[in-house]
């Protein structure tokens, strides 16, 4: 147990989000072969590798600066809709942390959250149109939730995994309304969101990081 989340956790993170997404970055593409443009695991190793060498650039940033070379180094390094989404994400993120470490628990969630809200400035994702919002947004719900309920940091962190597994096997059945899978129109149901693949790795490698820091 310590009272909160330091530097050293927060690119913890970044590391274990690289991991799986290098991991698992076969699917990713699978899936967006099957609606879209099959490039989405490549397109997030390739931006997840130059993270993790832009991060040994700045071993002295504070929480906030490092989430912004995270978000520009994701922005410029990775093509489609995911750049910019998941940059703008992190940039917010970035935004909202702070300076000061360790993070507190409740200032880490609220972090999250202007990461979503800034993805959903972005591309405009509504709940229920397939995108990597259909993972993140239940997620940080659930630890908002959690956290406003009293649970303690791993208890919360767990309800969170949770529920961006759900949110990602509930995309398999939505129709997508945005990005290049809309273009598929029905075709695009019975088929398993990308992002919100990536999304729920996002999540989960916080989960691995994170669980016993606050
Ligand atoms: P592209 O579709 O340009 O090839 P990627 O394949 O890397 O980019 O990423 C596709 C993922 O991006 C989708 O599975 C979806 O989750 C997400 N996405 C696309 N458009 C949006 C949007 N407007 N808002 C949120 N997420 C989106
Ligand atoms: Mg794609």
């Amino acid at each position: 147990m310590s009272d909160g989340v330091t530097r050293t956790d927060l690119e913890h993170w970044l590391q274990v989000f690289a991991k799986q997404v290098e991991d698992n970055k076969e699917l990713l593409t699978e899936l967006d072969a099957a609606i879209g443009d099959a490039d989405h695991g490549v397109n997030m190793d390739r931006g997840l590798k130059a993270v993790l060498v832009a991060l040994e650039q700045v071993p002295q940033a504070t929480p906030a600066a490092l989430f912004n070379k995270v978000g520009l180094t994701l922005v410029s390094t990775v093509g489609g809709a995911s750049g910019p989404l998941y940059g703008t994400f992190f940039l917010r993120f970035g935004g909202a942390v702070g300076d000061e470490e360790p993070v507190p628990a409740t200032q880490f969630a609220a972090a999250l959250r202007a990461g979503l809200d800034g993805v959903v400035a972005r591309g405009k994702a509504e709940p229920g149109d397939k995108t990597m919002y259909d993972a993140l947004a239940p997620a940080i719900d659930a630890l908002d939730a959690g956290l406003a309920a009293g649970e303690v940091w791993a208890d919360a962190l767990t309800r969170a995994v949770d529920a961006a597994s759900a949110g990602r096997e509930a995309t398999i059945e939505m129709l997508a309304r945005k990005g290049r899978a809309s273009y598929l129109g029905e075709r695009s149901i019975g088929h398993q969101d990308p992002g919100a693949t990536s999304a729920a790795l996002l999540v989960a490698s916080a989960n691995e990081a994170l669980h016993d820091c606050a």
